[in-house]
């Protein structure tokens, strides 16, 4: 059964990437500073390494953790009473609201924010830039999703349905590409879209530390992180230019992206709290 749905997962990942970065290829938002396969190779790299070691550290215990929390009965999910579509869908939605507060933690709590850091310090944004993440952060991340399943107490398929609805979302949101005024607003009021998430990477941290929602948007409304892109979603030049505002010209160094979390002058990427909204 999980060998299926991983298998499932991995289908998901891969289709969603490729149809992304076919969307990209036809309908790019933003022009790009580097060639796009130096992107791709040097974010595909980041997966791999990723993949190989966090396999065997979290993702594999983090399974066995499932189907024991499963067979013990423990999880709010139980209380409710919750199973078949409903204990999935009531699920998933829970476990995005976790995912925001995890997200928002890592931009707030300075020794999260130094991991975090190396999704952030990409100065452009496509299909790519979901495969950017620092293996300290997804380490630290499944001890804090095993509390997750503690509390909660999702069956093995809502965690797998959930786990690939939030890589394709990220999938979705990290694209290049953008939609009419009038489709972004009525689907960035349901989901996190590319130019909702785009403000989320800007250099002006007045956006870069908002807007913190992966699937639902809503949790940036009901908590007061939202931050409404500029017109026209203008990422280029203008108000939403992508990255940090510092160690730009390190975006792209393996040593640089991997021992960050380590250099005691990367205080100065701090993600500083916004005092007053755009
Ligand atoms: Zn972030």
């Amino acid at each position: 059964m999980n060998i299926d749905l991983d298998t499932g997962k991995l289908v998901v990942f891969i289709g969603g990437f490729a149809l992304l970065f076919g969307l990209e290829t036809l309908f790019s938002k933003r022009g790009y500073l580097r060639p796009r396969w130096k992107r791709l190779g040097f974010h595909a790299g980041i997966a791999l390494f990723n993949m190989v070691t966090i396999r065997v550290l979290a993702y594999v215990p983090l399974l066995m953790w499932i189907v024991y929390v499963e067979q013990q009965g423990w999880g709010l999910r139980r209380v409710f009473g919750l199973v078949g579509w409903a204990e999935i869908i009531v699920s998933i939605i829970v476990l995005d609201a976790f995912d925001y507060f995890w997200h928002r933690a890592n931009h707030r709590v300075r020794f999260l924010w130094r991991f975090h850091k190396a999704h952030h310090s990409d100065n452009e944004m496509d299909v790519t830039t979901s495969l950017r993440f620092h293996p300290g952060e997804l380490l630290i991340s499944a001890f804090v999703k095993a509390g997750w399943i503690l509390v909660w107490g999702p069956t093995a398929v809502a965690w797998f349905l959930f786990e690939a609805l939030v890589s394709l979302c990220a999938q979705f949101h990290h694209a290049n590409i953008d939609f009419p005024d009038r489709v972004e607003r009525v689907l960035s009021a349901v989901i996190v879209t590319p130019r909702y998430h785009a403000a989320h990477h800007a250099v002006d941290r007045r956006w870069g530390d908002r807007n913190f929602s992966t699937i639902f948007s809503v949790w940036d409304r009901l908590f007061r992180s939202y931050a409404r892109p500029a017109d026209g979603g203008e990422t280029t030049n203008g108000k939403h230019a992508i990255g940090l505002p510092d160690a730009r010209e390190r975006d792209f160094s393996p040593v640089a992206v991997l021992t960050d979390p380590l250099r005691n002058d990367n205080l100065g990427l701090r993600s500083n709290a916004a005092s007053d909204q755009p």
